[in-house]
């Protein structure tokens, strides 16, 4: 008989090799030889991004599957070997954990996923719920990773989702360079957006594709559709050769961190937020390179921030004066005797501008000069025309603004995982997909 089987992966990477996709896209070989199915795409699930003791990408995969009862016990090993193999023990923050759930996903565990996602839990609650719901771990090192590994299969993407293609190195390869042509990459972007998105940043002439480090990644292209995503990978030149290759499902670019809290007072730290607010203190910049102003409402004020690599976003927070009305997003970062609670930016909305004007004297209705005071209680004169006013006063002129009554969103390479590029508003998908696409994953 076939059983529903769902695997959890935590917290094999370091900042120095690995990757807990990789282990996901090694597992889909070994998984199908041993009789399996997938039922859906791997997933890559980004937790919560404000967590101070995040891995680097704080990325959890799910495996979801349709495997034979006696089969499972061979299943779990494979897991177990290959995530042992493929994790960084030398790395003591490393904490790989994994998760085997028989059976449909309790609903209690998907809450407790949104959890991870949005705010803070404990790894005695994961516990908890892994007791409960019969759920079998196996925690290589560290307790840590279990809260990923629980919440990457409680995460089942039934709302808002997006995929991604990733490509990997051959083990020769790792550590040089990338291969894959710069030309190609913009010319994908402007052949497939916005079915893809956040490819290559024109601000700063950066691909985005392609990461930097010593990890097996080659590249990842991040689109609405499998297809959309396949077309994209065969129009890029790639001048290295691709171990495996494998299309995932994911919370990438969904917004799905960010909570909106009805008062300033509510921000508590390293909980993403949207809150709005009113522009209490307008922006200074702060050593040269970071743009901070304070927002308030009844309950309370707290600092925004926009700094440094967000860019020419810095330039639309700069064009904000007091009274100002605005959402900010963006994680908040804990307060100290130094600095305040802080929301790090990661988009503002303007609601409504504040009105800016400057007192002067108005001009004159002969010749357009901008009239003089002709002295205390005197009214105003034009020097030119000899033209008395004896009542008339300085009036209200209104200056311009830099900036409009919209969304402001950073530069896409300062985009968090989860951030929701411009390109994707109004594409929100509201289901999961039906059906598997054949070629999901490279023969
Ligand atoms: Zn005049």
């Amino acid at each position: 008989m076939d059983l529903t089987f769902h695997i959890g992966i935590d917290d094999t990477d370091s900042p120095r090799m690995g990757c807990t996709t990789y282990v996901a896209a090694l597992l889909v070989g070994r998984l199908q030889d041993l009789g399996c199915r997938f039922t859906d795409y791997p997933n890559i699930v980004r937790l919560n991004p404000n967590i101070p003791w995040k891995t680097r990408g704080n990325a959890a995969v799910s495996l979801r599957l349709l495997c034979q009862e006696r089969s499972i016990d061979s299943v779990k090993e494979a897991t177990l070997s290959i995530v042992k193999e493929n994790s960084d023990l030398t790395y003591d923050k490393t904490d790989p954990a994994i998760a085997f759930l028989e059976g449909d996903v309790p609903a209690e565990l998907s809450e407790f996923s949104k959890k991870v996602i949005q705010d803070i839990v404990s790894v005695a609650e994961a516990k908890r719920l892994a007791a409960k719901f019969n759920i079998e771990f196996n925690l290589i090192r560290g307790e840590r990773g279990l809260i990923g590994a629980l919440a990457a299969i409680g995460e089942t993407l039934q709302g808002d989702h997006t995929y991604e293609i990733i490509a990997y190195r051959t083990p020769g390869n790792r550590g040089s360079k990338r291969r894959v042509d710069e030309r190609s990459v913009i010319q994908m972007d402007s052949k497939t957006n916005p079915l893809t998105f956040n490819n290559y940043d024109y601000e700063s002439k950066r691909v985005l594709i392609t990461p930097h480090g010593l990890d097996p990644i080659l590249y990842g292209i991040r689109g609405e559709n499998p297809e959309a995503l396949l077309q994209a990978q065969n129009m890029l030149t790639v001048d290295e050769e691709v171990e495996r290759w494998v299309i995932f499902r994911t919370n990438h670019g969904t917004d799905s961190h960010l909570r909106r809290i009805v008062s300033v007072s509510q921000a508590r730290p390293f909980r993403p937020v949207v809150v709005q607010g009113r522009v209490a203190a307008k922006p200074r910049t702060v050593t040269g390179r970071h743009v901070i102003f304070s927002i308030n409402d009844d309950t309370g004020r707290i600092d925004a921030a926009a700094y440094e690599p967000t860019g020419s976003f810095r330039k639309a927070v700069k064009g904000l004066i007091e009274d100002d009305v605005v959402e900010v997003y963006g994680g908040v970062r804990k307060g100290s005797a130094a600095y305040p609670r802080t929301v790090n930016l990661e988009k503002i909305r303007i609601l409504k501008l504040a009105e800016h004007t400057v007192l002067e004297n108005p001009r004159c209705p002969k010749c357009g000069r901008r009239m003089e005071s002709a002295g205390r209680e005197q009214g105003l004169r034009c020097r030119k025309c000899k033209l008395d006013m004896r009542d008339a006063k300085k009036v209200h002129v209104a200056l311009g603004r830099t900036i409009k009554e919209t969304l402001y969103i950073p530069p896409a390479k300062a985009h968090r995982h989860l951030t929701k590029p411009l390109s994707r508003y109004g594409r929100e998908k509201t289901n999961a997909p039906r059906s598997m696409i054949e070629n999901w994953h490279s023969p």
